[in-house]
């Protein structure tokens, strides 16, 4: 459908140009939402500069989408999502890498539909050999910036296994390590290339109070990678020497870590540092309602707001039916909503929260307005990971993954909610509530 008409009223050229504009739309640009046109190209992939396409080069668009008002985002982000539409990046199935391969797949074509068109596979504490078959399938994957293939890998999160035993959360504690040797414990667990660059890994989790790990963490950011500290029991004191020796980040924050204690901040005190001191480090919050209080959330966002990064954390069961699973080891597990419990003594099971609803919590609970927490799942964890140049923003030159959301908002002391109603990536509609794509 190309339009026929430019500005200055010549006929529009017979070609495919793939430019592709937005319009009647709220743009989420810097702190605000702004009425304004998106150009992107179903070509290339990228966010246009539209007001030099227009004047310029007299370049009209091939289609125009009249959002209606809605809100266009950037794509989000998930720095740790454990599995979700029944696999789990953790387990090898039984048909090893064939079929490790194609749950994959089935992750990435469902995932995107809500919204989260790019996303960390994230591995729990696992024995060496699970990394080395596990890795291969998990790296980048944007490569050839095929639409179809649905949400897109930046690099793997290995959570673990150099964490600590007594705040493992759901990790084994049988396959934890000390990396006493340093580095070389890390190769031997991982394996030697998978530290080396290129890499299919993006993020560690590691606790920085471990025997050696403070020179593992010195050595992986020197190499490139992103790490964050977490499944720690750091003093506030340990936790610095993390971030001095390169940690960025901290893992799930609050979660599987020392509560605030007023003699001993622990990990969280790295919010309060001066940012002449050490520079304040990202942070992962669940948002799902159930691992952390609202007011909880308020307060480490009103320490640290540019800092805060959602996360689902969410497993398996994320984007399943509700009712009743086998888990491991005989026992069971009850989908309710977001809310995974284990059937015999109802104790909370992991997350399957989806991010978009994470959103919608934040937006709630802490009073921020939309760009910002849009922003917690957007530029943030672009940021966070050096990517802010190519994910996270809608700015020229940034791939074109974005979310088309509409607000409902029912007016004082009624409860906001974001809904996803169409998802493009690299420049073309994968996703849309209505039923076209
Ligand atoms: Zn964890």
């Amino acid at each position: 459908m190309p339009s026929a008409i430019l500005p200055n009223g010549t006929a529009h050229r017979d070609r495919v140009t793939g430019v592709v504009k937005f319009t009647n739309c709220l743009l989420v640009r810097g702190a605000d939402l702004v009425n304004e046109d998106l150009w992107v190209s179903s070509i290339s992939g990228r966010i246009l500069n539209g007001q030099e396409l227009l004047y310029e080069q007299r370049i009209a668009p091939d289609s125009i989408i009249d959002l209606g008002g809605r809100i266009l985002s950037p794509g989000f982000i998930d720095v740790q999502l454990n599995g979700a539409y029944g696999f789990d990046f953790s387990v090898i199935p039984e048909d090893g890498a064939a079929g490790y391969g194609k749950g994959v797949q089935r992750v990435n074509k469902n995932l995107v539909r809500g919204g989260v068109t790019s996303y960390l596979p994230t591995l729990t504490s696992q024995l060496p050999d699970v990394y080395h078959e596990a890795l291969p399938y998990l790296g980048p994957s944007g490569a050839s910036r095929d639409a179809t293939l649905g949400s897109e890998s930046l690099g793997a999160h290995c959570e673990g296994p150099f964490i600590s035993p007594t705040k493992n959360g759901i990790h084994k504690v049988s396959v934890l390590q000390t990396p006493a040797n340093g580095i070389s414990d890390l190769a031997t667990c991982y394996g030697p290339a998978n530290l080396s660059s290129p890499s299919p890994i993006k993020l560690f989790t590691i606790a920085p109070e471990l025997p050696g790990a403070l020179s593992c963490i010195q050595s992986l950011a020197d190499r490139g990678f992103t790490v964050s500290i977490g499944h720690s029991e750091a003093s506030y004191e340990e936790a610095k020497l993390g971030i001095k020796a390169g940690a960025t980040k901290i893992t799930h924050l609050f979660n599987a870590m020392k509560p605030l204690h007023h003699r001993n901040p622990g990990i969280f005190g790295l919010l309060g540092t001066a940012s002449s001191s050490i520079a304040k480090p990202y942070f992962g919050i669940i948002a799902d309602g159930i691992h952390i209080h609202p007011t909880t959330i308020k307060i480490a966002w009103n320490a640290h707001p540019s800092g805060l990064i959602l996360v689902t954390d969410a497993m398996r069961l994320a984007g399943m039916p509700d009712g009743v699973y086998d888990w491991t080891n005989g026992s069971r597990i009850i989908k309710n909503g977001s809310l995974l419990t284990l059937e015999e003594n109802g104790k909370i099971a992991g997350s399957s929260a989806e991010l978009v609803d994470c959103v919608t919590n934040f937006l709630n609970w802490t009073g921020a307005g939309v760009v910002e927490a849009l922003r917690a799942v957007t530029e943030t964890p672009a940021r966070m990971l050096g990517m802010q140049d190519v994910k996270g923003s809608l700015r020229e030159g940034t791939d074109a993954d974005l979310v088309v959301l509409d607000l409902r908002d029912g007016g004082v002391g009624v409860e906001k909610k974001l809904v996803v109603d169409q998802v493009w990536k690299f420049g073309k509609k994968v996703f849309d509530r209505e039923g076209s794509a």
